[in-house]
């Protein structure tokens, strides 16, 4: 599929994974990009890549090690930025390529940084709060060679939160000397967190969501919805469009799938997940035992919301919705996309969709530098406008050029990036 010269030494055919996805929809923005195309080969490499070791002292007192990585793709607009994931399956090429969706979303919806991502390959419900903790430092003290509130600044992604924030915020103070809010993003109000950051993401979904709704004649008061991922970014979203007057006709999480044809009760469903770390036994729904089952499920609009690559050559068929708001990073393959746009279906891309939660972030960082925070309804009303002029921008440009709205908004967020690149020349 990828030519010998396409596939960095670090990664084979066999493990490009999600960073294959990436590059395939570079090549695909390519011949939109007229004279910058000429730079794009330097989107197709991150810039720097650091894989560090994580060792942990065990609550038994035995030792683990864990492979940790944090990626700075592009930084031609302004320092690294992108969350920090904790999960079993993390690899280099996932978070190399969640490291440059960053890059093309920060540029997407103009908030003034390059993009990152960082994770540790763990199974973080394995671990006890200690471990968990000092896992957290010492891989903030690792990377903590190349991140700062100037440099490279971090937030939540999957299995990560505000405790972890915090730990990471203190970790790198503690070495610094200095005590670095700006270091990163999404942390508990006490320690310089904004108000609305814990819901941006789902909020942002929930807005475009309705611009696009508006786009395609669908009301919001009614229409079905099915979720995948009931977390920070499903939950939220999920609640935002039931209190709409939405029905969340179906939700799936990494244990299981649970359906309510008169739409689920969202506060009900939170209650139970927090009792019980998944939505699988919730009583007042209908269990489904094939997970496949939920990519057929009859809605008007999906959600994504857990990881990449769920939407596949062997599912996109089965898909009945009319929408698809990526809350998830690449939740969609290139080919899915194929099969999608040949049925008509919009798939409003992850660049855009979700990028709520780094504008939100960007708003974090920004209080505090200057130590004084707004309101929730401040952040709220420049979340929503900021979310809405970015939707509107790439639907005209899909418009304009008769492209996908993904290509859209790559071509919005390459331009940006291939211009500030250019402005700047190529050191030395
Ligand atoms: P989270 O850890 O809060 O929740 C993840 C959810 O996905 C959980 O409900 C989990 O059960 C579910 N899940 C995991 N594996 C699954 C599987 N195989 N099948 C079905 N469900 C599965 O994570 P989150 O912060 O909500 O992130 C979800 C997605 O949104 C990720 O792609 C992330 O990169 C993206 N995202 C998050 C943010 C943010 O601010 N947190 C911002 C932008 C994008």
């Amino acid at each position: 599929m990828f030519t010998h010269h396409q596939i960095p030494s670090y990664l084979t055919q066999h493990d490009i994974g999600p960073w294959g996805v990436y590059l395939e929809q570079i090549d695909r923005v390519t011949p939109y990009l007229g004279p910058l195309a000429r730079l794009v080969e330097t989107l197709k490499r991150p810039k720097r890549i650091l894989v560090v070791d994580v060792p942990i002292e065990k609550d038994d007192g035995t030792y683990a090690h864990f492979e940790g990585y944090r990626v700075q793709h592009n930084s031609s607009r302004g320092p690294g930025k992108g969350g920090v994931r904790f999960h079993q399956n993390v690899s280099l090429s996932e978070v190399m390529a969640l490291a440059a969706w960053m890059t093309i979303k920060n540029a997407a919806v103009n908030v003034p940084y390059g993009g990152a991502k960082g994770g540790i390959r763990v199974d973080p419900k394995m671990l006890s709060k200690g471990e968990l903790e000092r896992m957290t430092r010492r891989y903030t003290s690792e990377i903590g060679i190349i991140i700062g509130p100037a440099k490279d600044i971090p937030a939540p992604d999957v299995n990560t939160n505000e405790q972890i924030m915090a730990w990471m915020m203190d970790t790198y103070s503690m070495n610094e000397g200095i005590t670095a809010s700006g270091v990163v993003t999404g942390k508990p109000i006490s320690l310089g967190g904004s108000l609305g950051r814990q819901a941006a993401t789902g909020r942002g979904v929930f807005v475009v969501g309705c611009e696009a709704a508006v786009k395609m004649g669908m009301k919001i008061d009614g229409v079905r919805i099915a979720v995948q991922g009931f977390g920070n970014v499903g939950s939220v979203a999920a609640r935002l469009f039931a209190e709409a007057g939405a029905k969340i006709i179906a939700v799936q999480d990494h244990a299981g799938t649970v359906m309510r044809e008169s739409g689920l009760d969202i506060a009900a469903l939170q209650a139970h997940v927090t009792a019980t770390g998944s939505v699988v036994g919730f009583a007042e729904a209908d269990q489904v035992k094939d997970p496949a089952q939920f990519w057929a499920v009859d809605c008007d609009i999906l959600i994504p919301a857990a990881l990449e690559q769920q939407i596949t050559a062997s599912n996109a068929n089965l898909i009945r919705a009319k929408i698809i708001l990526e809350g998830a990073n690449g939740p969609t393959t290139p080919a899915a996309d194929d099969i999608l746009h040949d049925k008509g279906v919009l798939v409003v891309p992850d660049v855009i969709t979700n990028a709520g939660g780094v504008t939100v972030s960007y708003f974090e960082w920004v209080q505090d530098f200057s130590s004084y925070f707004w309101t929730e309804d401040e952040i709220n009303q420049r979340l929503t406008h900021i979310m809405r002029e970015a939707f509107n921008a790439v639907w005209q440009i899909s418009e304009e050029k008769k492209v996908s709205l993904r290509t859209a908004a790559f071509i919005v967020g390459c331009t940006r990036v291939l211009q500030a690149h250019e402005m700047r020349g190529l050191y030395p």
